[in-house]
């Protein structure tokens, strides 16, 4: 059942508004779980899986016993005008948490949306990687609430657990207000910006189901993935530009490198030199790759999860 969750007047007889899709709507003795995506309008893969997702829970109607809300556009100006933030505003939708009911549409629009999950049992915001870098499925996750996450993370079908030091910036996220609600959210970034990748997010939907199976609200088939790698962080080799020019990437992404390496070049198209030769600092799992070629001094070229071979 397609509900609306939020509804706003634009200026010149447009409106905002929200969808979800309510599946199992007369599953009421289950659990609900929340699929949310679209919140940062150039962060394209959670499209797919809300897609995939809505599909496969609908063909077997049977096997669900919860209910499943998808939010696939919670930005939809964003979404439709391919920006991160809420055009106009100029604001990241995911720093308005919890919002305002009184406050300016973004923060109206957050706290329909807080007000809405209330009573879910688990949360799923997924996001993608920017248009500059490609990431393999990874769940982020706070460190102070780390306990009762990973082990629902690590049925996702992810590549990566990384549990995090909580910054300030992250405190008007979705996810924390959620989890300072006890309402349990797992953050999943993925991909690309801008793109979309069904093989990726395939997973993620078997991953999802696998989620709802451990909570007794599925009974459909499901397909697990090998655990994910678990990561506090101290083991993330981060590579970053010393000189400004082109990237040539020579690693594969999503494959273990050799400590030595080469991971990439940053080339000078005018003079025809090689500026820098990256080369990986540790053995392990290149789970983030430069996508975008132009890049300057301290870009994000590549992160590698030190890891035995
Ligand atoms: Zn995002």
């Amino acid at each position: 059942m397609i509900q609306t969750v939020f509804s706003a007047a634009l200026p010149v007889g447009e409106s905002l508004v929200v969808r979800k899709n309510r599946i199992g709507e007369h599953m009421r003795s289950g659990p609900r779980i929340a699929v949310i995506t679209g919140m940062h309008g150039d962060e394209l893969e959670g499209q797919y899986v809300a897609f995939e997702l809505a599909r496969r829970l609908t063909e077997r109607p049977a096997d669900l016993h919860g209910m499943v809300d998808i939010y696939p556009a919670v930005n939809p100006l964003g979404l439709s005008s391919h920006e991160r933030g809420v055009p106009q505003f100029d604001i990241d939708l995911d720093r308005t948490f919890p919002g305002d009911k009184n406050g300016s549409l973004t923060e109206v629009l957050a706290d329909a949306l807080v007000r809405d999950l209330e009573g879910t049992s688990v949360c799923i915001d997924i996001h993608s990687s920017s248009i500059y870098t490609q990431e393999l499925t990874q769940i982020r996750i706070d460190e102070h609430n780390a306990r009762p996450l990973v082990r629902l993370a690590a049925l996702l079908n992810a590549r990566l657990v990384w549990t995090r030091k909580p910054v300030a910036a992250r405190e008007s996220t979705l996810s924390h207000t959620l989890n300072e609600r006890g309402i349990p959210t797992l953050v999943v970034d993925m991909g690309a910006g801008m793109r979309l990748d069904e093989e990726a997010g395939s997973w993620l939907v078997e991953g999802i189901l696998r989620l709802l199976e451990h909570l007794h609200a599925w009974t459909g088939p499901t397909i697990a993935l090998p655990n994910p790698l678990v990561s506090n962080g101290s083991n993330v080799c981060t590579l970053r530009c010393e000189s400004p020019g082109i990237f040539l990437p020579s690693a594969m992404h999503g494959n273990r490198v050799q400590k030595g390496s080469l991971v990439g070049s940053v080339c000078d198209p005018l003079s025809g030199t090689v500026r820098q030769q990256i080369v990986a600092p540790c053995t392990g799992l290149l789970f983030t790759l430069r996508t975008y070629p132009v890049v300057y001094p301290g870009s994000l070229l590549a992160r590698i999860l030190e890891v035995r071979i």
